[in-house]
């Protein structure tokens, strides 16, 4: 018996198939989907390979090298997965390796031996000396010692995803005999599921009935359709999406199909995780961002063991072992997190369409805000729209008032809050309500700028403004200001004159989440407010934790980025203030007014979610911004329509594509010369189609120019834009022109429909 199999780990030269023969021993436990080791190259070198295909002959008269064992007892990807990621090659200019990667997650690889890398500190003590003198000059260094000293030691995978930061980091750590690396043996967790309340169905109101109707018709009918039916489930927070979604997850489940459920991020939506458990109890797994790698390994052993016919989880969840997929939903669909930011650059979107096609699934999106793109598949047919009209019970939508920040600053205010949402605050808090900040910035200013000469302090590495954060002491009063680069996370002390003119004019400028926390606790004392933000969240807990303290009135309000905007219900909260609404504008990013839109809504969303009626104040500078003005009257079809119009005058999605070619390397010159080369190969190739086929090509090339963020850890950054009709085409036209090109030292980075322009 033969194997065709591909590498786990290859370059694009040595992404093929390639047949190795089935030892006889092994002939009863190689199949599709199969993990093992071969002799590869001349060397026979030991490498991983997944099995794609087993044969009973072979078409060569070359001896057929036999492979060298199995890495687990069971197959580890299902057919479906393997002509995923085969479709993923062509999509995504990526690897077989690069996708199956996402199917067989490394967490699994790590534990798969029962052993797993741990990490801690040699000297707790010393450590947390050097943390207070301020010692430590890196933000990932300084949140990998904070984990340590408070979980004692911890793995290594768990300490990368906690901390954010790269291996790297934890090398120099060592390097610096701070952490040291020990091994130890994994403890399964018995496989036992807890016992879960079991809740039943709400009977639904006539719109949420009609939506699961037409839902269950596509799924009985699934199969017999050539073409994916795809829904859009259009209502607004609290209008009763979700018990759509178990009601009809419940149909396909009925029908012996698969569920995959995604969501956001999930540790931000336990409310979602509690209601699903309690419909499907352990007939559901749940793959949240936070798991350790065995808990992990665990939920996806049972899903591979077929005990589960519901997944639920973030982006990743989409690529989960679950037979006979049925129904795919994605809540929120419009939300950012979806789109992946590594290599491959997947969309869980767009996955999720190659999927239902290859297993014949039905699709939900949900959302109160959609994404242009799925609206106007909603509009011209491709998606059925199902609208939910109202808020369900007593909640109604609360009222919201745009607040015009200049008009405060000419009249004297010159505070982060209004005058408006200042008397607002106070009188929620004096009723026992509860009050929700948002602010869309990390730590405690924009950037430092000098008022003389205008110069904003830079980070040397990256080319990007420093962040200033208010770090605590052990004691009051010992906090220390400091700079962080949020790119590279270097550290540095503000400087207490300008380093261009020297003027002692220099200062922290607009304000960031713990620059809003300091001015509440200023003016609103002895009233409380907890702060919620990447920086206070990094540990294993704490997203529930702050937000369980919040919901049990330990403070009166809530400050955070958009992390607080999701999910989660207060019932005593009556009034949300959005604090400089139009800095979420000012990006140089097509999709900007969009995400504005859908955060200031979801934001305002948080008000009045009780019975008490709630109020929202959106601070603004830009008060006839058109997102900021449909965001206040909470009208996203009016957003849309001058939203679309501007795609359409742009040729942005969803009337074409934008490709995005980033090249990045440590020598300026050879990266800017690399760039114009490809540049070159590209336009000479784009005129010799033309003339081919007669006709002007739909692809466009812009200039090359230097990235918005032009240096980066220390690598310089050119960036390419390329604009298509199709993202096939677009592909197609990169990869045949990009496969004979020799990139050198300089790294190469290719995303069709980016999320950020890099
Ligand atoms: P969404 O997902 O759109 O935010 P949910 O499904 O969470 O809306 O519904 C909002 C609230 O209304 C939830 O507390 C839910 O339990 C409740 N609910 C949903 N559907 C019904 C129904 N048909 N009857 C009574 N309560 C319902
Ligand atoms: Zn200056
Ligand atoms: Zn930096």
């Amino acid at each position: 018996m033969y194997c065709r199999v591909v590498l786990r780990d290859s370059t694009r030269a040595f992404d093929r198939e390639y047949t190795y023969a089935i030892p006889a021993a092994l002939t009863d436990q190689v199949s599709i989907g199969s993990w093992i080791e071969i002799p590869f190259g001349n060397g026979n070198r030991p490498v991983q390979a997944f099995v794609l295909a087993v044969e009973s002959s072979v078409d060569t008269d070359f001896y057929v090298k036999p492979l060298i064992r199995l890495l687990s007892e069971r197959p580890v990807l299902r057919l479906d997965q393997l002509q995923l990621a085969s479709q993923m090659r062509a999509r995504y200019g990526c690897t077989y390796g690069d996708a199956l990667r996402l199917m067989v997650p490394s967490a699994v690889s790590a534990v798969g031996d029962k052993i797993v890398r741990m990490v801690e500190l040699i000297d707790p003590a010393e450590a947390a000396r050097r943390l207070e003198d301020g010692e430590i000059d890196r933000l990932g260094h300084q949140r990998v010692i904070e984990l340590l000293l408070e979980y004692g030691a911890a793995p290594v995978p768990e300490v990368l995803h906690a901390c954010q930061i790269s291996r790297a980091i934890l090398k120099t750590l060592e390097k610096k005999e701070l952490i040291r690396y020990f091994q130890q043996e994994i403890r399964r967790s018995g496989g036992e599921e807890p016992a879960y309340e079991q809740l039943d169905d709400f009977p639904p109101n006539p719109d949420q009935q009609q939506a699961i109707e037409r839902i269950r018709e596509a799924l009985v009918a699934a199969g017999e359709i050539q073409h994916v039916q795809e829904f859009l489930l259009f209502g607004i927070t609290g209008s009763g999406k979700t018990e759509v979604y178990l009601q009809t997850a419940k149909h396909a489940t009925s029908l012996g199909r698969g569920v995959i459920i995604l969501v956001p991020e999930i540790s931000l939506t336990p409310q979602m995780v509690a209601r699903i458990r309690s419909r499907f109890g352990s007939g559901a797994a749940v793959l949240h961002s936070r798991l350790t790698p065995s808990e992990r390994y665990e939920q996806w052993q049972r899903i591979l063991r077929q005990e589960v016919s519901v997944v639920v989880g973030a982006r990743s969840a989409i690529f989960a072992p679950l037979i006979n997929v049925g129904l795919i939903i994605i809540d929120e669909e419009q939300e950012s997190t979806y789109k992946s930011e590594t290599h491959p650059r997947y969309h869980a979107r767009d996955i999720a369409r190659k999927r239902a096609k290859i297993c014949d699934a039905v699709i939900v999106l949900g959302s109160a805000t959609p994404a242009v793109e799925s609206f106007y598949r909603a509009q011209t047919g491709q998606t059925t729209l199902l609208r939910l009209n109202e808020r369900i019970g007593k909640s109604r939508l609360p009222d919201t008032r745009i607040v015009d920040m200049r008009q405060e600053l000419r009249e004297g205010n010159r505070s982060v809050f209004s005058r408006d949402l200042t008397l607002a605050l106070r009188r929620a808090i004096a009723a026992g309500n509860q009050g929700m900040l948002f602010i869309n910035r990390r730590g405690m200013a924009g950037f430092m700028l000098c008022r003389d000469c205008g110069h904003v302090v830079k980070c040397k590495t990256c080319s990007v403004s420093l962040t200033s954060h208010l770090r605590p002491g052990s004691m009051p009063g010992q906090e220390q200001y400091q700079l962080v680069c949020h790119y590279c996370g270097k550290i540095s002390h503000p400087p207490a004159t300008c380093p261009v003119c020297g003027s002692e004019r220099i200062g922290r400028f607009g304000a960031g989440t713990q620059q809003v926390e300091k001015s509440f606790n200023e003016t609103f004392a002895p009233a409380t407010a907890l702060r919620m933000d990447q920086d206070t969240t990094t540990g294993r807990q704490s997203h529930a934790q702050i937000l369980d303290q919040f919901a049990s009135h330990q403070a009166d309000v809530l400050i955070g980025t958009q992390m607080i905007a999701k999910g989660h219900d207060f019932p005593n909260v009556t009034v949300v203030g959005i604090l400089s609404a139009d800095l979420m504008l000012g990006m140089s990013d097509f999709r900007a007014s969009e995400r504005a839109f859908s955060l200031i809504t979801q934001a305002a969303g948080r008000a009045g979610r009780g019975e008490a009626a709630g109020e929202v104040l959106i601070q603004a500078y830009n008060t006839d911004d058109y997102a900021i003005l449909a965001a206040a009257e909470q009208n996203y079809e009016q957003f849309y329509l001058q939203e679309i119009a501007f795609r359409k005058a742009m040729r942005y999605p969803p009337f074409g594509v934008l490709g995005l070619l980033l090249l990045s390397g440590p020598n300026e010159r050879t990266v800017r010369e690399k760039m114009q080369h490809i540049h070159g190969v590209l336009t000479t190739r784009l005129a010799e189609d033309a003339s081919q086929r007669g006709i002007p090509t739909e692809i466009e090339l812009l200039e090359p120019g230097r990235a918005p963020i032009f240096l980066l850890r220390g690598r310089f950054r050119y960036r390419l834009i390329i604009k298509a009709q199709q993202a096939a085409d677009l592909m197609n036209f990169l990869n045949t022109a990009l496969n004979r090109f020799d990139y050198g030292q300089t790294a190469v980075t290719i995303d069709v429909d980016p999320y950020s322009m890099l």
